[in-house]
């Protein structure tokens, strides 16, 4: 129980502290959203990386999550949830590349209900027990081809991808929700940021920052 309790807590570089000082970084970068900020304020992000690692988990960088897979950095994981969430409140979101399940642990508390889809399976059991200690519990993991997104849920007020595509994945448009919004990167050695917004008449397409994303693959593992 003590040990559960340090976990948690944290001591040192993995403490309350060191994940607020990470935030007031994440203000100094230019990230303004409020709820977002809280949000990465209150998840303990040491939980899920390697205890070899932890005492890095809140530095500026990605992180190797196995598998060949890394957990974003924490101001590219506060930016696109930023994006996401400006279009008014997140009834039902959707995150593609569920990873170490940071960023769908950060999206619980910003959201009402999150479904999150991955390919590798032993990386979704791993993220299924963080969420677990956590007692996050509007989170629904899926073992799946994220190209296919989530029939289960939809349609989305918000998707959010991990991973980059040369293209935007046809499923996924056909679930976003009219009035809903999409974030993710597009492109191959040389990637963006993009925002892509869902009205009536159809759909917008904005191209934003640089990013460095591993690729979005076909199938499961
Ligand atoms: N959000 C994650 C970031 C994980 S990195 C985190 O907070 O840790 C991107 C993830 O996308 C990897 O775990 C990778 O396996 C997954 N991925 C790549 N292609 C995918 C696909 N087609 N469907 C689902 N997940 C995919």
């Amino acid at each position: 129980m003590a040990d559960l309790i340090k976990r948690h807590n944290g001591i040192g570089m993995t403490s309350q502290r060191t994940r607020s000082r990470m935030v007031e970084r994440l203000r100094e970068q230019g990230i303004r959203d409020e709820e977002v900020l809280q949000a990465m304020n209150s998840v303990p992000r040491h939980i899920f990386v390697d205890e070899a690692l932890a005492s890095r988990a809140y530095d500026d960088v990605s992180l190797p999550i196995g598998f060949g897979q890394t957990i974003s950095n924490p101001k590219i994981v506060a930016r696109m949830l930023e994006l996401l969430n400006s279009g008014g409140k997140l009834a039902k979101v959707l995150e593609i590349g569920t990873g170490c399940g940071y960023q769908a642990a950060v999206l619980s508390k910003v959201a009402k209900e999150v479904y999150s889809v991955e390919r590798i399976a032993p990386l979704l059991s791993k993220a299924r027990n963080s969420l677990k200690e956590l007692r996050i519990h509007n989170v629904k993991l899926r073992h799946a081809d994220g190209n296919l997104g989530s029939k289960d849920g939809a349609p989305f007020d918000g998707i959010v991808m991990a991973a980059a595509a040369t293209h935007v994945p046809k499923a996924l448009l056909d679930q976003l929700a009219i009035g809903g919004r999409m974030v993710l990167p597009l492109g191959g050695q040389e990637q963006r940021l993009c925002l892509i917004e869902r009205d009536s008449r159809g759909f917008s397409e904005t191209i934003m920052d640089e990013v460095k994303f591993v690729p979005l693959l076909p199938g499961t593992n």
